[in-house]
């Protein structure tokens, strides 16, 4: 099939499978560069590690600790040959391509990561191929949850809390400003929200593990989180998802508690803002994004994905020294973005920001570029006018309850 890019609202509806692969390889070829990371883990699970910070995070333990890595995640297989597969679906084939010709262990399952069959299908292969696990990356971005034990579907809003909020945004279809008014969250909305997004499902995976005696002397645990500047507080770190990120940091201070008879931490690292499948559906967010990006490229200290993850691993866990936290005990590599000229910057820039400005002031072009680019588009080297396969070999699939 000689795929191109479909557009519908905040994603693509195709992926191409070696534009994807490609975007893998970068990746690998990034951490190369860098170097090997010393007394990095070398059995790891990455629970959502087909896209974004997830993938990144299973590069880096792979290909620059020699890690043998187990992932999960939710993506959609090719069919027919009519539809491609997503895009995490062929990130995924093609870490597992190029880890097993670097003599690498990789195993892959694609399911529900909520459920309890998920959890106990892991622990059979960790059992039978790995033993005891060194660390777990909880990289999970999803819109619902079903409860394993209760049954409850719960669904993630992106909207304030208390308020309602209005500011300026960007339609991206239209690459228009716009003015938006999001209405708070009912308590409801926000207890959903936390449902999904919140520490509870990141616990059930340690403990699922600990039971059956698959953490290792030492072991590490890690989630990810989002601070941002106020200007973007209103609609995330105040909203319904700061909500779920202040149950996944007090999840971090619970499990590091318990973890202390291995010897080991859980950790929370607070990323900086990247276009992902994830963030580009949160309000506001991109709009925030193309300005940070123009700033941060224009000062040489634009980061993507895998520069974010490799910097956590050899500058903060893994440099030898006590893994430096916050106030609040978190994990930094937002740091560039959170420098005060920075921020600064972005705030001037947000005032003045309007159509007429739009593509001077802002990265709006390097966004749509970004974006494309998850999806296996518009990469160097691609020959995107050939007819490419579109099926790839599939991956083990755990059956969960449907709804
Ligand atoms: P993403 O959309 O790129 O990745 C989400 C991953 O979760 C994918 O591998 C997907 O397959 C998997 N997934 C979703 N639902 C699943 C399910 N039910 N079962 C199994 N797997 C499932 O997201 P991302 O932006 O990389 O986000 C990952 C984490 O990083 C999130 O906690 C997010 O809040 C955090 N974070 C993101 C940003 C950002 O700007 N993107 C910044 C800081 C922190």
């Amino acid at each position: 099939m000689i795929v191109k890019p479909k557009i519908r609202g905040f994603i693509c509806t195709t992926a191409h499978p070696r534009g994807c692969a490609q975007n893998v390889k970068e990746q690998m070829a990034y951490v190369r560069k860098m170097g090997p990371i010393a007394k990095g883990p070398k059995k790891v699970l990455i629970v959502g590690s087909s896209t974004g910070y997830g993938l990144s995070s299973r590069i880096v333990t792979a290909f620059g600790c020699q890690a043998a890595t187990v992932g999960v995640f939710f993506e959609k297989p090719a069919e027919n040959n009519k539809r491609t597969a997503s895009a995490g679906w062929y990130n995924s084939a093609a870490f597992e391509q190029e880890a097993r010709a670097a003599g690498l262990y990789a195993k892959s399952i694609n399911a529900d990561a909520f459920s309890d069959e998920a959890k106990q299908k892991i622990v059979e292969i960790v059992q039978q191929d790995l033993g005891p696990l060194d660390m777990v990356i909880y990289s999970l971005a999803s819109p619902r949850r079903r409860h394993p034990k209760t049954g409850k579907v719960s669904k993630s809003i992106l909207r304030p809390r208390d308020i309602p909020f209005t500011n300026k945004s960007i339609d991206m279809d239209k690459n228009e400003i716009e003015t938006v008014t999001l209405p708070p969250a009912t308590e409801e909305e926000i207890q959903q929200t936390v449902d999904v997004m919140g520490g509870e499902d990141w616990q059930m995976w340690i403990e699922a593990l600990a039971r059956a005696n698959l953490l290792a002397d030492g072991f590490l645990t890690i989630a990810y989180s989002y601070v941002g500047p106020e200007l973007t507080h209103a609609v995330y770190r105040h909203g319904t998802i700061g909500a779920a990120k202040d149950h996944l940091e007090a999840t971090a201070k619970a499990l590091d508690k318990r973890l202390s008879k291995y010897h080991g931490h859980a950790y929370v690292s607070v990323n900086k803002a990247l276009v992902t499948q994830s963030s580009s559906a949160i309000p506001f967010i991109p709009l925030y994004f193309i300005l940070l990006a123009k700033v941060m490229k224009e000062k040489g200290l634009h980061e993507d994905c895998i520069q974010q993850i490799y910097r956590l691993f050899a500058e903060r866990l893994y440099n030898g020294k006590a893994v430096p936290v916050d106030e609040a005990g978190r994990i930094r590599v937002d740091d560039r973005e959170m420098r005060s000229d920075v921020q600064v910057e972005v705030q001037k820039l947000w005032k003045q920001v309007a159509n007429e400005n739009l593509y001077q002031i802002s990265d709006l072009k390097g966004y749509h570029e970004d974006f494309l680019r998850l999806f296996g588009f518009g990469l160097q080297g691609v020959d995107y006018e050939a007819d490419v396969p579109i099926e790839t070999p599939p991956f083990m699939e755990v059956a969960s309850p449907t709804d």
